[in-house]
C-alpha cells in the first residue's frame, strides 16, 4: 500500500497523527507539500518562516530515509497527480477548519473519490479538535471562552504520537518534484526563523521560564511570555505537545500558559462555526458606523507615529519583528477601533500582512474580540492607552526599545512625552487629534 501525506500547517515529525497512521499502515509514504500561489505571497515574513520549515521538514525526513516531495501550484490538483503517480491508496491530512482549508479539504475529498481513493483527516492543528466539546444548550461551537476552558480542560485529550524512525518512499519518488526553493527575504529584519528544530529547542528553554508566566505575562518590556506562536501556527510544534509538557511542569505559570493555548483553540473552533471571520462581525449590533475618511490616522497607527508611544512602540515591535507583544496588541487593537474609531478590518488587515503567527482564526477572533464585534462579554470595554502603558510598561523600558525618538526620556516619563518642557525639540509627533480633545480620551 502506498499512502501520500499532504502537509500543510502541520509542518513537523513528532505528534504528527496523519504522518504517524500512514507509515504504520502503508508500506510506502509520499510526504508532500504544495507551493500554492493561493496562499503565498501574503506575508513576506510567512513566506520566509514557512520555507525554512520546509527546509527542516525534508532534512528530518532524510534522516529518516524518505524525502519531502515539493510540489508548485493548485494543492488539490497536484496532490490528485502525485497520488495519481505513485498509485496511492489514499491521501491522509491534518484537518484544518478555516474556509480556505474547508473548501480544500472538500475538493481533495471529490476528486480523491472520483479516483477510487480514500481521504482520512486526522488530528493535530488543535489541542482538542473543533466540535470535540459542544455547549448544553446545542449549537456547534462556544461563543464565550470560559465555559469553553473548562470544557476543554476536563475533555479527555488524545495520545501524544511518536515520530516515525522510518518514511519508506515509493521507487522514483525522488523525480516526482521540483527542489524547494530557498527562504525568500522576509520583510522584519529581527524575525524568528521557522523549523520544527528550532521550535523545539525553544519549548525546552521556556519550559524552564514557565513558572514566571503567571505573573510576568503582561511585563512588556520583560519579555516573559513564550514566542511559541509562530511555531503553532506553522505546526513546527504539536499544540498538544505543548500543552502536555506544560501540564507536565505544572505550577501556576504552566496554568496559565495552559489556559491562554485554550484561546487559540477556543478561537479555532468559533472559525469552524463562523467561517466569514474574517469579514463579517460575529455580532452585528457591535459593528460602529467606522470612520473611513482618515487616512492619516491609520498611516500614523500602521507605521508607529501616532504620538501614543506605548501604541507606536507596540506598532514598530511588528514591523521589525513580525511579531508583537499580547498587551500591545490589545493597546493597538483598541486604539484603532475604540478611540480612532476605524474598520477593524483595516486594522485586522496589516496585521496579517506582518505577522508570523498571523492565521484567520486567531487574528480575526481576536480582532473582533477587541473591536466589540466579536466573543468579548463586555464589548464595550475601553482601554486607556496611557493607563495600560503606566501599568505593564512601568519604568517606559518597552517604548524606548522601539521608539529610539523617546530614548533619552527616563523613566515613565516617556509615556506622555507632550506635557515635557523640551517636547517640540524631540523629533516625535504630538498624539493624534482623533475626535474632540484627545487630553480627554487620553486621561
Ligand atoms: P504566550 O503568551 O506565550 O501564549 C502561548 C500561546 O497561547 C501562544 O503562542 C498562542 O498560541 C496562544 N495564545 C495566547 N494568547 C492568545 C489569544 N489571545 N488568542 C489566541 N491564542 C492565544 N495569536 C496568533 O497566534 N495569531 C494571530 O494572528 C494573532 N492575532 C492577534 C490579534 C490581536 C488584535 C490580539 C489582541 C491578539 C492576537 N493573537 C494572535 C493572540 C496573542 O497576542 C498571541 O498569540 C501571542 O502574543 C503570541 O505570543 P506568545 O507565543 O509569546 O504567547
Amino acid at each position: 500500500k502506498t499512502a501520500v501525506v499532504l502537509f500543510t500547517r502541520d509542518l513537523r515529525l513528532h505528534d504528527h497523527p496523519a504522518l504517524a497512521a500512514a507509515t504504520t499502515n502503508a508500506e510506502h509514504v509520499v510526504p508532500l507539500f504544495v507551493l500554492d500561489p493561493a496562499l503565498l505571497g501574503r506575508s513576506a515574513n510567512r513566506d520566509r518562516f514557512l520555507h525554512q520549515a520546509l527546509a527542516d521538514l525534508r532534512d528530518g525526513l532524510k534522516e529518516r530515509g524518505a524525502n519531502l516531495v515539493v510540489r508548485r501550484g493548485d494543492t488539490v490538483a497536484e496532490t490528485i497527480a502525485v497520488a495519481r503517480q505513485v498509485e496511492a491508496d489514499g491521501i491522509a491530512l491534518s484537518h484544518d477548519v478555516t474556509r480556505f482549508a474547508t473548501r480544500r479539504q472538500d475538493r481533495l475529498r471529490a476528486e480523491a473519490e472520483r479516483h477510487r481513493m480514500s481521504l482520512r483527516l486526522f488530528p493535530g492543528v488543535t489541542v482538542l479538535a473543533p466540535g470535540e466539546v459542544r455547549p448544553g444548550g446545542g449549537g456547534t461551537n462556544y461563543r464565550v471562552f470560559s465555559p469553553y476552558f473548562r470544557a476543554w480542560e476536563a475533555a479527555r485529550w488524545r495520545d501524544e504520537v511518536a515520530a516515525p524512525r522510518n518514511v519508506a518512499l515509493p521507487a522514483g519518488a525522488e523525480k516526482l518534484g521540483i527542489a524547494l526553493p530557498e527562504p525568500p527575504e522576509g520583510e522584519s529584519p529581527h524575525a524568528a526563523a521557522g523549523g520544527e528544530t528550532e521550535g523545539r529547542r525553544r519549548l525546552r528553554n521556556w519550559l524552564h521560564r514557565i513558572d514566571a508566566y503567571d505573573d510576568q505575562h503582561d511585563a512588556m518590556a520583560d519579555d516573559d511570555t513564550s514566542r511559541l506562536s509562530a511555531y503553532l501556527r506553522f505546526g513546527c510544534l504539536s499544540p498538544l505537545a505543548v500543552a502536555e509538557a506544560a501540564r507536565r511542569k505544572g505550577g501556576p505559570g504552566a496554568a496559565a500558559f495552559v489556559r491562554q493555548l485554550c484561546w487559540r483553540d477556543f478561537y479555532y473552533q468559533v472559525t469552524a462555526g463562523f467561517q466569514d471571520i474574517a469579514r463579517v462581525p460575529m455580532r452585528p449590533a457591535g459593528d460602529r458606523n467606522w470612520r473611513y475618511d482618515d487616512a492619516h490616522a491609520l498611516e500614523a497607527w500602521q507605521t508607529g507615529h501616532t504620538g501614543i508611544p506605548i501604541v507606536d512602540a507596540g506598532m514598530r515591535q511588528l514591523r521589525a519583528e513580525g511579531w508583537m507583544h499580547n498587551r500591545a496588541r490589545l493597546i493597538t487593537a483598541a486604539l484603532l477601533t475604540k478611540h480612532l474609531r476605524l474598520d477593524w478590518r483595516a486594522g485586522q488587515d496589516w496585521f496579517f500582512r506582518w505577522l508570523i503567527d498571523g492565521d484567520v482564526p486567531n487574528n480575526s477572533g481576536n480582532w473582533q474580540w477587541v473591536a466589540g464585534t466579536g466573543n468579548d462579554t463586555r464589548p464595550h470595554r475601553r482601554f486607556n492607552p496611557i493607563r495600560q502603558a503606566q501599568r505593564y510598561d512601568p519604568e517606559g523600558d518597552y517604548v524606548r526599545r522601539y521608539v529610539p525618538e523617546l530614548a533619552g526620556i527616563p523613566g515613565a516619563d516617556v509615556h506622555m512625552p507632550w506635557r515635557l518642557d523640551d517636547f517640540k525639540g524631540l523629533d516625535y509627533p504630538p498624539p493624534l487629534e482623533s475626535h474632540g480633545d484627545e487630553a480627554v480620551w487620553l486621561r
